[in-house]
């Protein structure tokens, strides 16, 4: 008889779907050290390559000497200080909204955001393509859960019709972060105020590369709804760690009152609340980042739909290269890494079974060179195991 652990992991290695840790040697950015060699990295959310960018180190450090490191206790107890205060500050002017409340990241945002909003006898909406962290938070809401196809918003009417007189939430992703495509966001708020449901926006993806001054999908589509309530994380385009969300002051005074991940945990090390004002103000200044992504986007979707390759409905800085097998995706992606290109591969339950992918990502940093060499190696790499 093995044990659980084993049996598990016995489990997983069978299906090819046990999984390991790749080690970045260096600081991220467009280029990294992986096992002593230089590599292209284009699997990172650091979209606009701020995670080493010297303003946001140096305002990093300068909080550290003024802050020290942890942050000692919880939001409710002592662990508000300034910086938290500042960093929301910054946020609700970022976002042109009311209120804005800071988490410790997207993951624990979505599980305590989503219990928050809707509870036992409601219903809950979720695209069955959202991130794992909704459908968490969807399950410890514990209202009733409909997930519908990906952006059938068709189908997401039906549902919410059957819910009747119920307390209703609609949560999705604004961009899907294993698809690369962005959610049909009018569609769904139009239903909603038909519908009478509040909205729930993740837009992890979206915040700080889409949109005129990279306030997001919202922007992007030109969607000016103050009823929405926009979730985003700091640790993608804004290269630091933690999250948001944004909405009315009672929202806020809600979530301070009753969400769990909020108030169960020590607060953000002031450090980062610094470093990530900083990150803010640099994507804010220079939307030439925000240009080179969606650049760099369209120059390598466009060379793989060429070639044959198929990238889904990707229209963002998430391209997706689907192979299908889940071995055969990771073993295209350890034989680019040999050539110098670190892309990882996506297996299930990350996405679907037989959609095992290349998740690309592309950054502002990556030079016109980074982006030609990247198109060659993937072209040779797939070539030669016969994709
Ligand atoms: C990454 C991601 C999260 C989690 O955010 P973290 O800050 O990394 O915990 C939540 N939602 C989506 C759509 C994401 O892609």
């Amino acid at each position: 008889m093995k044990n659980p652990v084993e049996k598990t992991l016995l489990e997983l290695e069978a299906k090819g779907l046990k999984r390991s840790l790749t080690i970045v040697e260096s600081a991220t950015g467009p280029r990294v050290t992986i096992e002593g060699k230089d590599t292209l990295l284009m699997c990172s959310n650091d979209y606009l390559s701020l995670a080493n960018h010297p303003r946001v180190k140096e305002a990093a450090i300068k909080a550290i000497e003024k802050y020290g490191v942890g942050s000692g206790a919880s939001r409710l107890t002592s662990g508000t200080m300034t910086p938290h205060i500042e960093l929301e500050e910054k946020i609700k002017e970022f976002k042109k909204t009311e209120a804005a409340l800071v988490f410790n990241s997207g993951y624990n945002a979505n599980t305590g955001l989503i219990p928050s909003l809707i509870a036992k006898h409601g219903y809950v909406f979720s695209d069955k393509l959202n991130h794992a962290s909704i459908t968490d938070g969807c399950l410890l809401s514990r209202a009733t859960l409909k997930r519908y196809p990906h952006s059938d918003t068709r189908a997401l009417e039906e549902l919410l019709n059957e819910a009747g007189n119920a307390d209703k939430l609609i949560v999705t992703d604004g961009v899907f972060s294993m698809d690369g495509d962005m959610a049909r966001l009018r569609e769904i708020i139009e239903l909603a105020d038909r519908y009478n449901s509040t909205v729930l926006v993740d837009d992890a993806h979206g915040v700080g590369v889409l949109g005129e001054s990279g306030r997001g999908s919202l922007e992007h589509l030109g969607i000016t709804h103050s009823s929405v309530i926009q979730m985003g994380t700091l640790g993608k385009a804004i290269g630091t760690f933690g999250a948001y969300a944004t909405g009315s002051k009672k929202l806020k005074e809600l979530l301070m009152n009753k969400m769990r991940p909020f108030i169960y945990t020590t607060s953000l090390p002031p450090a980062i609340c610094a470093a990530a004002i900083a990150a803010i103000d640099v994507m804010q200044k220079e939307p030439w980042r925000r240009k080179k992504v969606v650049q760099n986007a369209a120059v390598v979707r466009e060379a793989l739909n060429k070639q044959g390759f198929d990238t889904l409905k990707s229209s963002t800085q998430i391209i997706p290269v689907v192979i299908g097998d889940a071995e055969k995706t990771m073993a295209v992606s350890r034989k680019l890494l040999t050539r110098g290109l670190f892309v990882q591969g996506i297996r299930p339950p990350t996405v679907p079974e037989n959609s095992s992918r290349l998740r690309l990502t592309v950054t502002a940093g990556h030079t016109d060179e980074d982006i030609e060499f990247a198109i060659k190696t993937l072209k040779e790499v797939l070539r030669e195991e016969g994709l």
